[in-house]
């Protein structure tokens, strides 16, 4: 038979909607589900997931993808970039023993129950040796894909596509130059501000305002819904229906808020690829860094913005008119904006925070080559919390076991989120030069503008560029870039320099 894209569409599409059934099932899983119905819910995610790895690695679906890679489609063409996802997602797949995938798996879950009770006792011996076994296995995985000398490309490539060390490497070591200098910097140059933990924000309002919020950032509730889960998240079971998730704290405000206009940034990502690529491994974002760069654009480059106040904050006046009583827009703005060194990475700000990405990213390279070891994990990362912030954290749990990565095997995903940021700003950068009058846009509440623009040069790809590829058509070089980043928090945080 002649090699067809028709039939491999159609294995595509079997494969997607099972994953957005099991995505279903897990969202609930997070957002509704009673909690006596935990084991159940269990099985029956492993059971869909059985199924997914059946299909994602079915031989009629490898013989489909050789049978067409023997008549390639002309590059720059859906069905080339198709075929491509097609190659990478079932080699991924089918690549890996069965064995070594159950052995991954199982030991994970161990490390998760270990980590939550290291945590407790606020000790790291107590998940340092499935910790230890869990690297090992990472190793195996990685050899599969790379050779010895580049075991963590392999890694990254599982959230980067084509993404290397080197190139990381010469990228952070610029902001490993320049972050600690501008830190103090910042800090030193600060106003002092106004901190609202001292008074209430019932949860009511703030979710009414965060749903506006979403809203105006053009959120679709004909294609989504916005609910409370411990851990905020986006998920999407298919590009029709796209979830978002917030956490409340009635004493910390501004952390609902932000964290509703970060997922909303990922969801707006889901929602504005094009239809067609629906039901393919094309629905979805170039990569975790490209992602990150559209949810942490929002958030930081938009939500912690001047102009985006003078629009929301009398709005904001109007649901809190006690709280924010005496509350100018500078204040405001200083509260927003407030910088200081935190040994938690995700209670940072966008000043300190890819400091912690450089803490891990050099700790977890080193990890994967074997050229440390497990049980001086603690001591190498208060070292390194000390060089890079000038803090030792007070206990383990506070140290290197904040984070639930290492515990559930993701080495190499840390650095997506500092390519996030470096790619927001160089968006932002980009947008800019685009739309001269964005920023008075903004003010005036429009937030469509920038919105579409996102959409028209991004969003709508999907992953149907690698990320390299993506760069290339967005800023005519496909290289990471520190330059914007750094010259975006100095506009913000040091106008005066
Ligand atoms: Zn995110």
């Amino acid at each position: 038979m002649k090699p067809n894209f028709t039939v491999l569409k159609q294995q595509l599409a079997e494969i997607a909607d099972l994953k957005a059934a099991a995505a279903v099932l897990e969202w609930d899983q997070q957002t509704f589900l009673p909690p006596g119905a935990e084991k159940g819910r269990a099985r029956q995610i492993a059971a869909l997931c059985r199924h997914l790895h059946r299909a994602a690695s079915a031989p009629e679906l490898g013989r489909t993808i050789d049978a067409l890679e023997k008549q390639p489609p002309a590059p720059d063409t859906v069905e080339f970039a198709l075929l491509r996802a097609a190659r990478r997602h079932y080699d991924r797949c089918t690549r890996v023993p069965e064995t070594l995938a159950e052995d991954l798996s199982a030991t994970t879950a161990e490390a998760y129950a270990d980590w939550l009770r290291a945590r407790e006792e606020h000790d790291f011996r107590i998940l340092a040796p499935r910790l230890e076994k869990i690297i090992e296995l990472k190793r195996q995985y990685a050899a599969l894909f790379a050779p010895e000398e580049r075991l963590y490309d392999a890694l990254l490539d599982d959230y980067e596509p084509g993404q290397t060390t080197a190139e990381l490497d010469v990228v952070f070591a610029e902001l490993r130059s320049r972050l600690p200098g501008l830190i103090d910097a910042v800090i030193a140059a600060q106003q002092s501000g106004p901190d609202f933990s001292d008074r209430a924000f019932p949860a009511a309002a703030q979710m009414a305002f965060s749903r506006d919020l979403v809203t105006a950032m053009g959120f679709d509730f004909q294609h989504g819904r916005l609910d409370l889960t411990e851990h905020p998240f986006t998920t999407d079971f298919g590009l029709d229906d796209v979830r978002i998730t917030t956490h409340i704290d009635e004493r910390d405000f501004l952390s609902c808020i932000l964290s509703c206009v970060h997922e909303c940034g990922h969801a707006l990502y889901s929602l504005g690829i094009e239809p067609e690529l629906n039901r393919t491994p094309l629905a979805d974002g170039a990569s975790l860094g490209f992602h990150e760069s559209q949810s942490r654009l929002w958030e930081n480059q938009v939500a912690r913005s001047a102009a985006f106040w003078r629009a929301f904050l009398p709005h904001l006046h109007r649901y809190f008119p006690g709280q924010l009583a005496d509350v100018s827009e500078s204040d405001f703005l200083a509260a927003i904006n407030r910088v200081r060194r935190s040994e938690i990475r995700i209670e940072s700000d966008e000043v300190t925070y890819n400091c912690h990405i450089l803490l891990r990213y050099d700790i977890e390279k080193e990890l994967i080559h074997g050229r440390v070891r497990c049980a001086d994990l603690p001591e190498l990362w208060n070292e390194k919390m000390r060089e890079y912030l000038h803090i030792t954290p007070v206990d383990d749990t506070r140290g290197v076991l904040q984070d639930v990565h290492w515990p559930t095997g993701g080495f190499g995903y840390f650095p997506t989120y500092t390519i996030g940021n470096l790619l927001a700003a160089q968006l932002w950068e980009l947008v800019h030069r685009e739309l001269p009058g964005l920023d008075d846009r903004i003010a005036a509440g429009e937030l469509q503008p920038l919105r579409e623009w996102l959409r028209e040069r991004v969003h709508r790809h999907g992953a149907r560029y690698l990320p390299g590829e993506l760069r290339q058509r967005l800023f005519g070089d496909a290289r990471l870039q520190a330059g914007p980043f750094l010259r975006y928090l100095t506009a913000r945080y040091l106008p005066e320099a």
